[in-house]
């Protein structure tokens, strides 16, 4: 097994082993299960590209490495900017993909209840919502695919479920949803439940079996407790909708092609207040006066190295009798049986003398540094969407329950601050950081927005485009290459800037 993992880990490519890899969006990775399934949606571009199919084929160039950019009669709101490049030649096709709409949310009225998933029907009513989302997929494309169609919409819906808290956010009362969905005061209740204690203590029986069920739900009496703020709803929000996502693409695998998985980083608009969600190592930051705001953390398996220690520490079984969670600085030798290492476990950030076991002989749960650390000897980052049929090369070790779906959300006040044309939000996948730090990222956006004109329609795109060249290069006679002569991003790299001072325009 160990010679089968290091087999592996030599040929690996990007964030996978290889296998899976150069496959279209039809064919699934790793898996019997879904061959012959239709794709659940074709391979493409994002729509607002507008690709012509002669440009789509021309996008996939891997010795050109062509930017692609919006046109310039084609608008985004807030006139946000977007450019992308395929990869150096890891995968056949484009395994990054994006979204950037404008949704309208709505409260769920009776029988005209709006079905989960519907395609926004132009009806400009609602709370308005914008959304941008960047997704970094591996092992192939179908899961951002179907990521970049459907998240912002699962959004939109569930937030259409507490649209009557958040359209009163100065001081939200403590109302929660009754049984039969309708609102109520749980002041109201409170008063109820007294009543019906009275009543049976009136009558002689105990009061608990007479209380009514709104009281005795949990759910109801932690809304009683705690005041919920409308941006702790939001949040809650997005991280049920990345789940929800993640649970449909297991759904729908038993109908259709869903190959791979993917990073999600989505951004949302709404009432004032930009919230970021980030379930894997794509990145955001807002570049205000030329100062970083970070508005997002990479998931890795580094950087999340205790959390999935401590799942391989209490269920031992998912690591297959293959892998240990401990970690050492190095691989042990058999002949090293006995003698004392330095390690660390789940419970640990510094190292610490053991003697070793014959345990401590497996592989590594996480092995590798920096962006070639693994998760079982396969994928280089910890949290995002799809990967159900994910297994350890040539094995039956499942790598789905290491991962999460869950995003970390970061909340930034508009309304609070004053912006001007300058001031962004850059999403990027790994492909723009890989090779560019927040602060080149900022003084690159900053000299190329004071150059170009404010009115210009296209000045975000440009940027973008910019940003875009700085993480590829130029291809020379040893490969692709920057000014420095350092290598360039040979990933897919996908880039929205997103003007800050845009809502302000917006009605
Ligand atoms: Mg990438």
């Amino acid at each position: 097994m160990i010679s089968k993992v290091k087999n592996a880990m030599s040929t690996l490519v990007g964030g996978m082993i290889p296998h899976g890899h150069h496959h279209p969006s039809g064919t699934g990775q790793n898996s019997g299960s879904s061959e012959g399934l239709p794709p659940r949606f074709p391979y493409g571009r994002p729509d607002f590209l507008d690709l012509t199919p002669e440009l789509l084929q021309y996008s996939t160039e891997h010795a050109s490495r062509p930017v692609l950019m919006l046109r310039r009669d084609s608008r985004l709101p807030w006139r946000t900017g977007y450019a992308e490049v395929i990869n150096a030649g890891k995968s056949m096709l484009n395994e990054d993909q994006a979204s950037c709409e404008k949704l309208f949310v709505k409260k769920p009225s009776g029988k005209h209840r709006s079905s989960p998933l519907q395609e926004d029907t132009g009806d400009a009513t609602g709370i308005p919502l914008h959304f941008w989302g960047v997704y970094d997929g591996h092992a192939g494309s179908g899961a951002a695919i179907a990521a970049s169609k459907l998240l912002h919409r699962l959004i939109r819906d569930r937030l259409g479920e507490v649209a009557h808290l958040l359209e009163n956010p100065a001081s939200p009362p403590p109302i929660c949803l009754a049984k039969n969905g309708s609102p109520y005061q749980a002041t109201e209740s409170k008063k109820g439940a007294a009543a019906a204690a009275a009543a049976a203590q009136q009558q002689g029986e105990g009061a608990a079996a007479e209380e009514p069920d709104a009281i005795s739900d949990p759910t109801i009496r932690y809304h009683m407790e705690k005041v919920v703020s409308m941006e702790s709803l939001v949040m809650g929000v997005l991280e049920n909708a990345f789940r929800q996502m993640d649970e449909l693409i297991e759904k729908e695998k038993a109908s259709y092609t869903i190959s791979g998985g993917c990073c999600a980083l989505a951004a949302v608009q709404m009432l004032g207040k930009l919230y970021v969600a980030n379930a894997g190592d794509s990145r955001a930051i807002i570049i205000r006066n030329d100062e970083v705001i970070p508005m997002s953390n990479e998931f890795t398996p580094e950087s999340e190295r205790q959390r999935l220690q401590y799942l391989g520490f209490l269920r031992p079984e998912l690591l297959g009798n293959e892998f240990t969670h401990m970690e050492f600085p190095r691989r042990i030798q058999h002949s090293e049986l006995g003698k004392k290492m330095l390690f660390r476990d789940h419970t640990m950030t510094g190292w610490a003398y053991r003697t070793i076991v014959e345990d401590d002989l497996k592989f590594p749960l996480i092995y590798g540094e920096g962006k070639k650390a693994r998760v079982m000897a396969t994928i280089g980052v910890t949290r995002g969407l799809g990967d159900h049929d994910l297994k350890v090369y040539n094995s039956n070790i499942h790598i789905k329950p290491f991962l999460s779906c869950c995003p970390e959300v970061k909340v930034y006040d508009l309304s609070e601050n004053k912006h001007g044309p300058d001031d962004v939000l850059v999403m990027g996948t790994d492909g723009l950081w890989d090779v560019t730090t927040d602060q080149e990222v900022a003084d690159a956006v900053s000299t190329f927005l004071s150059g170009c004109d404010p009115s210009d329609p296209m000045r975000y795109t440009l940027a973008a485009q910019d940003l875009l060249m700085r993480s590829r290069g130029v291809l020379k006679e040893r490969g692709w290459r920057l000014p420095s002569d350092r290598l360039g991003s040979g990933d897919d790299i996908t880039v929205f800037v997103i003007p800050l001072a845009g809502h302000e325009g917006e009605t």
